[in-house]
């Protein structure tokens, strides 16, 4: 594919230029349109580089969001959500593997277990993707500004691809680095990259916390079990140390799970792991149903309330809107059910 094009093939500088520029360019949608190449040498990259690395599958629309099944050339599938901020921008959250090995208990990608990773290519076309979406959809208008790698997957366990997409995001995509954020759940060797990484593009970093408490973590989200909640606020430190400024701070993403991590010992938890973590935003997330899942979704109420306690502890936070829940494309919600997906 795209990465393939510029190690296999001997192209000169201009080429490689006009090749690039039109790979990236939402108004065409395949080699046939690059009329800035001979035709010959269209069909050729025709046959030997396709034009996408994915294929649609279904599509499904509610009013705020947009969610995609792809099947990738070996038949494996996987989705990606477009969602519209009342703005009228948009963001895509993009999956980095197919399925994921880190087995949340609270998160419906997590009960696929993993198969792969996504490669460059793959990761990169969903944007591309949703980019051409946009441009030629006559019923939506508006702008992809953002991107969260969010979709499927713990993006740091395919560290490279993931780093070398953003960069793809960033350079060929006019999508500034603030507007580019990598959700992780805490896994030890990517982060311990990212502080060393002379390359890592500095975009955003979500936690994807949910307990703060390493005794719940450990019961809910094995990656505590590799990365204790003590090194994880070690590393925000270190991170913050490393890459904090006026605009950039950690976010930490905090899923209402009834019961299970909404009383006040759980403030109590949130509060100790925040100190000396000094640039910061907290979201809480309403989760989102997942058949056979033994969570509830906390009450609107009891969020709200969550959110005061918090407050009174000196933690503020924003209750994170839940886009595209009716379409099963929230936060935890993206499964590819079936052989294929897992
Ligand atoms: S929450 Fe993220 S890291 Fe955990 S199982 Fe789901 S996709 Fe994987």
């Amino acid at each position: 594919m795209f990465s393939q094009l510029f190690s296999e093939s001997n192209l000169p500088r201009f080429r490689q230029q006009q090749i690039r520029t039109a790979w990236f360019d939402p108004a065409i949608s395949g080699w046939d349109e690059v009329t800035t190449l001979p035709k010959g040498m269209r069909e050729e990259f025709k046959v030997q580089f396709p034009w996408m690395s994915l294929t649609s599958v279904r599509l499904q629309a509610s009013q705020t969001a947009h969610k995609g099944l792809f099947r990738l050339d070996d038949g494996k599938l996987i989705e990606s959500v477009l969602m519209v901020n009342s703005k009228g921008d948009w963001t895509a959250c993009v999956s980095s593997q197919v399925g994921c090995a880190m087995a949340c208990d609270f998160c419906a990608t997590g009960t696929m277990g993993f198969s792969r990773d996504l490669t460059v290519d793959e990761i990169v076309d969903q944007m591309r993707y949703w980019r051409q979406f946009l441009h030629t959809n006559p019923h939506v208008s508006g702008r992809l500004s953002n991107v969260v790698m969010m979709g499927m997957g713990e993006p740091l366990n395919n560290y490279d691809a993931v780093r070398d997409a953003m960069w793809s995001f960033v350079d060929h995509m006019g999508i500034g680095k603030t507007k580019v954020t990598v959700s992780t759940v805490g896994v030890k060797r990517g982060m311990d990259r990212i502080l060393e990484d002379e390359s890592w593009p500095d975009v955003r970093v979500a936690i994807s916390l949910h307990y703060a408490d390493q005794t719940k973590r450990a019961e809910h989200m094995p990656v505590a079990n590799q990365r204790p909640v003590d090194e994880l606020q070690a590393w925000c430190k270190q991170y913050l140390l490393r890459y904090g400024n006026r605009n950039h701070y950690l976010t930490f993403e905090y899923l209402m799970l009834e019961g299970k991590n909404d009383g006040a010992q759980d403030v109590e938890a949130f509060s100790r792991f925040l100190k000396g973590i000094d640039r910061y935003k907290v979201n809480l997330i309403p989760w989102n149903e997942v058949n056979n899942l033994a969570y509830n979704r906390a009450s609107e109420a009891r969020t709200l309330d969550f959110q005061a306690r918090l407050k009174k502890a000196g933690i503020l936070s924003t209750i994170r809107k839940s886009l595209g829940r009716e379409i099963d494309g929230g936060c935890g919600q993206l499964v590819v059910l079936g052989e294929e997906g897992g």
